[in-house]
């Protein structure tokens, strides 16, 4: 068997498709033992509950034999929708069955000896955790701000206290602040408008998102613009011909058709890094973090965050926009490692032991 280092916490990532959790110790950002918990329709919070239990006490077991008899740390969670004052999850769109149930303090019943040591978070902190320990980012001890663009756009703001030498992270009175896809930016010109689900107008996730994009696209699909979105969509090997081109579109079709040059794809990921460099544009004269890390599904479209930077360079603020640092998110595992973060933070100073590496781009 492999042997761990000690000073280890399990991470949970709790997602609509599926839970996936695994040992981290602190001074790796590699998995140790994993295993995954899948969504079973019509499930009742006590079913599932019983089967995360499973789990965890199976990832306890082998840590206690891999680290010669001793315990883990404790238990972090990254949750969508999570509400921190309630400890709770709250108006969950894609897990309603968990919604208002307590999690958190049905695991510390379980579990007596992780008293306070079972931690929860949303999502978009969970990963500005994961970047904060693990990410490897140079300088980002004095500050950085996490973009997740996915469905929706989250955001995980953690500033530098220079009284206490330490990153403070954005919670708020309610445990509800740092909602950064929902400042307002100027409308990406020649964007059709769009209302923020929040009910909003103007709001970064409106025009930022996965969900955003795509239905960009879906305009696009059309017989009369002949975009080659349409023949990226159409050349995939899961497209499904009984069903509308447009409903199948990603953001990568898109960024493939941009790839090679096709006007309206360059045109929405043009809206995307206008959306994004106005939204770290008021981020940065707010917080100066230094640093952005753009995290979720869309990190990879590299084209679109290089344009961002470009863009959010060239713009004017009092706190200089030129030079800030925006780089795409190298973590594999980011909601594990950042759950698991949420455990292993309190038993060290956040910030430090960086594995010190390059801007990817
Ligand atoms: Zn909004």
């Amino acid at each position: 068997m492999q042997k761990i280092e000690v000073g280890a916490a399990i991470g949970i990532d709790i997602g609509a498709i599926g839970t996936k959790l695994a040992i981290v110790s602190r001074g790796s950002c590699r998995l140790f033992d994993s295993t995954y918990v899948p969504k079973i329709e019509n499930e009742i919070p006590e079913h599932y509950i019983g089967r995360l239990v499973s789990a965890i006490k199976m990832l306890k077991s082998y840590y206690k034999i891999a680290s010669d008899d001793k315990e883990l740390l404790g238990v972090g969670l990254g949750i969508p929708s999570w509400n921190g004052e309630k400890k709770m999850v709250a108006n969950s769109p894609n897990m309603e069955f968990l919604n208002d149930f307590p999690l958190v303090e049905a695991l510390e019943e379980v579990f007596p000896q992780w008293e306070e040591k079972i931690v929860a978070d949303n999502d978009a902190n969970v990963a500005g955790d994961a970047e904060v320990m693990f990410g490897g980012w140079e300088g980002s001890e004095r500050g950085i701000n996490v973009f997740t663009l996915g469905g929706g756009v989250g955001f995980g703001g953690y500033l530098y206290d220079p009284t206490s030498d330490k990153l403070i992270k954005v919670t708020g009175a309610h445990y509800r602040g740092g909602e950064g896809g929902h400042i307002p930016i100027p409308h990406p010109p020649g964007a059709p408008k769009r209302k923020c689900n929040c009910g909003y107008d103007d709001c970064l996730e409106a025009y930022a998102s996965a969900t955003a994009v795509m239905n960009f696209a879906q305009m696009a699909i059309t017989p009369q613009t002949g975009s080659l979105i349409d023949v990226m969509v159409a050349q995939d090997p899961v497209y499904d011909r009984s069903k509308r081109r447009g409903d199948q579109v990603t953001p990568l079709h898109i960024e493939k058709a941009a790839k090679i040059g096709d006007n309206r794809a360059l045109e929405i990921q043009g809206w995307l890094a206008f959306a994004l460099a106005h939204g770290m544009r008021a981020m940065n004269q707010i917080f100066d973090p230094g640093l952005f890390i753009i995290c979720g599904g869309m990190s990879r479209w590299t084209a679109a965050i290089r344009q961002a930077r470009t863009i959010l360079h060239s713009l004017p603020g009092v706190v200089p926009n030129k030079g800030v640092r925006v780089c795409s998110s190298r973590l594999k595992n980011a909601g594990i490692l950042g759950a698991a973060a949420l455990v292993l933070s309190e038993n060290d100073n956040v910030g430090d032991e960086h594995q010190i590496g390059k801007d990817p781009i």
